[in-house]
């Protein structure tokens, strides 16, 4: 057995190998050790070779699923070797094969199961100095292809695909960095031409016109070296795969890998998922509601007329009764990957009849969402009845099916004549042995004699050992087990029974199997259809979700303008306002007709980040077709969302936290466009003042004069708020603060002109600094500031800084009130200055 295993292996190196033997998978020698540390299970020995035990371990097939998932998600790949052989015939060991391997990728059967993760294996490949990138959702049977200029681009692509696996060559790999783990292939596998040969064979056509796509797409190398990579991996044709997607760069709102991280918009820094604006906002009633919600905020649309067809959808539903509508989803289940394991064939029982009940719904479902906007009478109109599917399912599958099909009683009585004859023999069979059971009791007098049945010892006759003692057994009883308290017997009679019935058992099995796999095949002939239905249930789901979400979380639709408009109305950032334990001070923004640049100063913790991020997010979810946290939004057309925020070191890659922030800078000012949103957190910070200050004045400038974007810049240089004074382009907003008995109030309210404090020390006090550096930073402060005065607009025009007393305090909040028409206060607000209020007030009356 072992050398057949070390045969199977030598094809095998870089997997671990799941070698089946009876009920378990086991591994041996080095993939033995790696495994048993890598699931912590027991690592055992067996036999010898040279002298030494072998290292072995093992895991039960009926869970291996759940250990697979773990491997594979550590990116090891599983090569799952069964029993192929008879071991009734065999001689010597019983003829395996490696039927499969897992990948992270390339999952799509119960590993993936009702999972909103996705597996998605991604290719990329350079052809004639542009990127070509595949990307392969096996579990959704999708391929699709787009190309981008630029490694950064494809780092950013990656970024936004999050894919499982990434195949790609080693010159590509070694670019892109370590950020992303990449499995290396020759580059011969992303060849063009023969690439193109492969996908016109796949899809059985002459060239890929019908899919939009010319002969020397840059992507067709990666889409094919994937789809082979599946298909080697599947040991299957995929031939469910019936289209090739193409999405062009200019039909996405771009953001690039840094972005993505700084909005947390499904992961946060950390790597955690919880309080993400994908958590915030996700309460889908289907796994593939879940899985495409993050797919539309992963990838933002720029086509106007779409994102207003799904607002328009997700506002005429807020108006539906959205409660029975999400009642009905929920019962659907995962019929995305249902459709997708019909066409692979690997469809189980319950399969099935989850796809069955979920058909009865989808007149339920065409009827509650409505068809009073075009998106919602299009995704109506793929609900089809499948009326004669539907009566197929039922009557062919019993209600509640077993797990696999080998457990029988998964086709209906009355379904096929065979079958309900082989079984009425067996259910014959059952009344017979009542009888026999019957007579033995009389013949022997015992009267707890009982016949049973188990899979090694097939029929028997039970008497318990008392019984067994005192009583004279019929002479042709032959005893074929002793256990502690009974005896067990066979006799000619019961022997002859038990190789009818077994007989007859095994057929209706393998009657039943085929049928099964009959019913799979008539279901895949509707295929297309179903992925279609599959497709808009998902939507129909994300849709009322985020009608859902626009209704409790008090969200607006944005009015999307055609010119360059970004305005936004007491807006606020979603998850810091869901998450924070204090009510969220929303805010305005306004970049007006003259300015595209706003140079945000104010104290530390003033909410300056959470200002900009919000604008990010706000643009970015007017992009998905959802509503936004503001009271009123009006944005332009945006194109790309570049962020700086924050210092990270890269260290791993070799890279400073000044070099990364200049990097990611560079990258900005070179890809962004008049049409682009850039947030910029302090430019300059990581090196000295004078150096630091003169490299954010010029970027600034060039932002302000050459590339026109809209731009928020943080900032605590405060000598760059003279800047609107030089450039007509730009304006000076403030994140407001106040002090109280010698301790500092943020109040996070966005207010015109620059700040006058920037309030470090006290900040720093709050951060628990001891008071022997305090009081030294503040001696230090104040003869810095004598010898060097700042100038600032603030100099010029702010009035003195605040004092301490609570009587000037209340003055100044007053001030703030009364300069707010009652009118125009939301209930937010309002809440907000309460709350200033308490905190200012000693006795918090
Ligand atoms: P630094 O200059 O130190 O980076 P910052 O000005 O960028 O600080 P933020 O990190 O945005 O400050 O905000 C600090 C904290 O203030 C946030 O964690 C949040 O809890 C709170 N905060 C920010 N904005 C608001 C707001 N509008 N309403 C209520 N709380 C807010």
């Amino acid at each position: 057995m072992i050398r057949q295993y070390l045969e199977i292996k030598s094809d095998h190196m870089e997997d671990l190998l799941f070698y089946r033997m009876g009920d378990f998978y086991e591994l041996f020698f080095d993939d033995a050790i790696r495994a048993a540390e890598l699931l912590d299970i027991t690592l055992t020995s067996r036999g010898e070779s040279n002298g030494k035990p072998i290292p072995m371990c093992g895991v039960p097939h009926h869970a291996a699923n759940g250990y697979l998932a773990r491997l594979v998600k550590k990116g090891i790949r599983v090569a799952i070797c069964e029993q192929v052989g008879d071991p009734a015939t065999s001689k010597g060991p019983v003829e395996r094969k490696v039927e499969r391997i897992v990948t992270a990728g390339t999952l799509t059967d119960e590993i993936l199961q009702d999972a909103t993760d996705e597996s998605t294996l991604l290719g990329i490949c350079e052809h004639r100095g542009i990127y070509g990138i595949a990307l392969l959702n096996l579990a959704a049977g999708e391929l699709s292809i787009s190309t981008t200029n630029g490694i950064d681009s494809v780092i950013a692509e990656i970024a936004r695909y999050q894919p499982s696996e990434i195949l790609t060559t080693k010159t590509l790999n070694d670019s892109i960095g370590s950020d992303f783990q990449c499995r290396n292939l020759d580059s011969l596998h992303f060849d063009n031409d023969l690439g193109l040969r492969k996908l016109t064979g796949h899809f059985g056509t002459i060239d890929l016109s019908i899919f939009d796509v010319e002969a020397n797409h840059p992507a067709i190398g990666a889409a094919a070296a994937i789809l082979d990579y599946a298909k080697q991996l599947q040991r299957n044709d995929l031939t469910y795969i019936k289209k090739l997607a193409i999405s062009k760069e200019n039909d996405l709102l771009t953001l690039d890998y840094r972005s993505r991280l700084n909005l947390e918009i499904d992961q946060r820094i950390d790597g955690s998922s919880t309080n993400t604006l994908f958590s915030l906002l996700n309460l889908t009633q289907t796994p593939m509601g879940g899985r495409l919600l993050r797919r539309w905020l992963r990838s933002p649309i720029r086509s106007r007329a779409e994102i207003i067809r799904r607002q328009d959808a997700v506002s005429a539903l807020k108006l539906n009764n959205l409660d029975q509508l999400q009642a009905v989803l929920s019962k659907i289940g995962d019929i995305e990957r249902i459709v997708s394991r019909i066409g692979l064939g690997s469809a189980l029982p319950r399969d099935m009849t989850k796809l069955r009940d979920a058909l009865k719904l989808f007149p339920q479902i065409r009827e509650k969402c409505g068809n009073d906007t075009p998106m919602l009478q299009d995704l109506a109109s793929k609900l089809a009845d499948f009326k004669e599917l539907l009566k197929h399912l039922s009557v062919a599958l019993v209600e509640s099916p077993p797990l696999a099909i080998r457990d029988g009683g998964v086709i209906a009585d009355g379904y096929n004549e065979e079958l309900d004859q082989l079984r009425q023999a067996n259910s014959t069979s059952s009344s017979w042995l009542q009888s026999m059971e019957e007579q033995e009791r009389l013949r022997t007098g015992i009267n707890n004699l009982k016949i049973s049945y188990n899979r090694v010892h097939g029929y028997y006759i039970e008497i318990s050992k008392v019984a067994a003692n005192q009583n004279q057994l019929p002479t042709e009883y032959v005893r074929r087990q002793t256990l502690k308290n009974a005896e067990r017997y066979i006799t000619p009679e019961l022997k002859v029974f038990e190789e009818k019935a077994l007989a007859s058992a095994s057929e209706a099995l393998m009657l039943e199997t085929e049928l099964f796999q009959q019913v799979i095949e008539k279901t895949s002939e509707d295929i297309d259809n179903l992925a279609d239905a599959a497709s808009s249930i998902a939507q129909i789901d994300v849709l009322s979700n985020l009608a859902e979400r626009s209704t409790t979380l008090d969200l607006t639709p944005p009015e999307l303008t055609e010119t360059r408009e970004f305005k936004i109305t007491g807006g606020w950032h979603p998850v810091v306002a869901d998450t924070s334990k204090e009510p969220f001070v929303p805010n305005d923004l306004n970049f007006g007709t003259d300015a595209s640049m706003l140079i945000i100063t104010g104290p530390n913790m003033g909410g300056k980040s959470t200002y900009m991020r919000q604008a990010a997010l706000i643009a970015l979810l007017a992009h998905t077709g959802s509503h936004v946290p503001a009271a009123h939004a009006q944005i332009g057309p945006i194109d790309r969302i570049f962020t700086r925020i924050g210092a990270a070191d890269d260290l791993t890659a070799g890279r400073s936290t000044f070099m990364v922030e200049m990097m990611e800078t560079a990258h900005i000012v070179r890809n962004a466009s008049e049409n682009s949103l850039i947030l910029l957190d302090e430019i300059g910070r990581g090196t000295s003042t004078y150096d630091g200050l003169a490299l954010a004045w010029a970027t600034a400038s060039f932002l302000i004069n050459d590339i026109k974007a809209h731009t928020l810049f943080a900032t605590h240089y405060f000598e760059l708020t003279t800047m609107p004074k030089e450039f007509s382009g730009c304006k000076n907003i403030h994140l407001d603060a106040i002090e109280s008995n010698g301790g500092i109030v943020f109040l996070h309210k966005i207010k015109e002109g620059p700040a006058n404090q920037s309030y470090g020390l006290e900040v720093a006090k709050l951060a628990g600094m001891p008071s022997d550096i305090l009081n030294q930073a503040q001696n230090k402060l104040s003869d810095l500031e004598q010898e060097n005065p700042i100038q600032t607009l603030a100099q010029d025009s702010s009035p003195k800084r605040p004092t301490s007393s609570d009587q000037d305090l209340l003055i100044l909040l007053k001030q703030k009130i009364e300069a707010i028409s009652v009118d125009d206060l939301t209930p937010r607000e309002a809440l907000s200055i309460i709350y200033q209020l308490q905190t200012i007030l000693p006795n918090k009356k």
